[in-house]
């Protein structure tokens, strides 16, 4: 073979291997590029976190990828109250503060390559065979705002000799991503949480009403409602002062949440009136939810300021509707009947006694009505 052979056999080789480099670069490229669309794409946080934390690890086959996020005030652990992380404790953290988060980024740079043991511990607890590793800061407006941590078990898939630009440009995209999702869910819940309580408030409530009507009389299921008022609330405030009073409603709200199912719907009507819509049940099922509330708000001990015990009660009115029996009403009509028949039970209930479950029938004929639909 003359020299000449033997130089072309080598440039070939050479611009071969540089195609096939472009190539996978591109590749690459491409599928950073349909992630960053997709991670786009996502308006709620928890769709948000099973790409990352679920998909990225398929997607890019990954042995490992981890999370921690800077939630100061909670925010995004409310949002997240029903949403269980593909590995419990692990792949998804939050932290208070910064001081974790600067301690992975002492430079807030990009980290590739092998770990140290103490740092591999922190960013993979649950994953012993990491071998390379990629550590993203996510960052906001100069602000740590979380580190994701993406893990390989081929110990050449990062290293500190090659340039990650497309990796750093993802962390980019995913802290802004992150940091809208929190912001708007927060900005809606904020609209329809009451605060104290944690559970709906008020005008959630009069949407959901009309909702579950409607949604009731597709179904031709029944809608039970239960309004829950605290008896002698003023007496708790007059005796232990305002701030007991209100670790008594907030301990109502967690009792409420707890005891009955995701698809029930619980709102702070007033100061102290919870208002409770039991899709799908029956009016003696309803009694019985009822009467449940009604002996665990009276068995809740609550200590004042001074670690005094005292327990509060609750007097509780249930209504009932099939909307097949009120087609001459409207949504809106109907959502009133509802809430005034609720609440008028509550009346009796408190007038017979306080501490007691009162259900009242819904009047059926129009001309029988025994509520005013003006008088509210
Ligand atoms: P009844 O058994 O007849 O329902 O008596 P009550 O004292 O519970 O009812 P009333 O309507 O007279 O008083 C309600 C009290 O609830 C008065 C008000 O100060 C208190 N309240 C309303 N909102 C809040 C709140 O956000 N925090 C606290 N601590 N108290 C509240
Ligand atoms: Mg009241
Ligand atoms: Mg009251």
């Amino acid at each position: 073979m003359g020299s000449g052979d033997k130089e072309n056999k080598s440039l070939r080789r050479a611009l071969h291997l540089m195609t096939s480099k472009v190539e996978r670069n591109e590749a690459i490229l491409k599928s950073f590029f349909e992630m960053e669309i997709r991670l786009l794409g996502c308006s709620r946080l928890d769709q948000l976190l099973d790409l990352i934390l679920v998909e990225f690890r398929e997607y890019f086959r990954l042995s490992a990828v981890n999370l921690i996020l800077l939630d100061p005030e909670s925010a995004a652990r409310d949002l997240l109250e029903d949403y269980t992380p593909p590995e419990p404790g692990h792949s998804l953290r939050f932290v208070n503060n910064q001081r974790l988060l600067n301690s992975i980024f002492p430079t807030a740079e990009l980290r590739v390559g092998e770990l140290s043991p103490p740092l591999k511990k922190l960013a993979f607890p649950s994953t012993p065979f990491v071998l390379s590793s990629a550590l993203l800061p996510l960052i906001r407006q100069d602000c740590l705002i979380g580190s994701l941590h993406l893990g390989s078990n081929d110990p050449t898939r990062y290293s500190e000799h090659f340039d990650y630009d497309y990796i750093g440009h993802l962390a980019s995209v995913i802290s802004v991503c992150l940091e809208n999702c929190i912001n708007q869910q927060n900005l809606k819940r904020l609209s329809i949480i009451d605060m104290l309580t944690k559970v709906h408030n008020r005008r959630a409530f009069d949407q959901e009403i009309i909702k579950e009507l409607s949604r009731a009389n597709r179904t031709e299921k029944p809608l039970s409602c239960l309004f829950v008022d605290l008896d002698y609330f003023k007496l708790v405030n007059d005796n232990y002062g305002h701030q007991v009073g209100d670790k008594v409603l907030s301990s109502v709200g967690r009792l409420l949440k707890s005891s009955l199912r995701k698809t029930d719907f619980i709102a702070r009507y007033g100061g102290e009136e919870f208002a409770i819509l039991l899709p799908d049940c029956s009016h003696q099922q309803a009694s019985q939810v009822a009467e449940n509330i009604r002996e665990k708000i009276l068995h809740m001990i609550i200590h004042s300021a001074s670690g005094e015990p005292f327990r509060i009660s609750a007097s509780i009115g249930i209504s009932h509707c099939n909307t097949l029996q009120h087609t001459h009403l409207n949504f809106e009509q109907l959502a009133h009947q509802m809430i005034k028949t609720a609440d008028n039970a509550v009346y009796d209930a408190k007038h017979s006694g306080r501490n007691r479950v009162i259900y009242h029938e819904m009047p059926v004929n129009p001309d029988k009505q025994q509520y005013s639909l003006n008088s509210a």
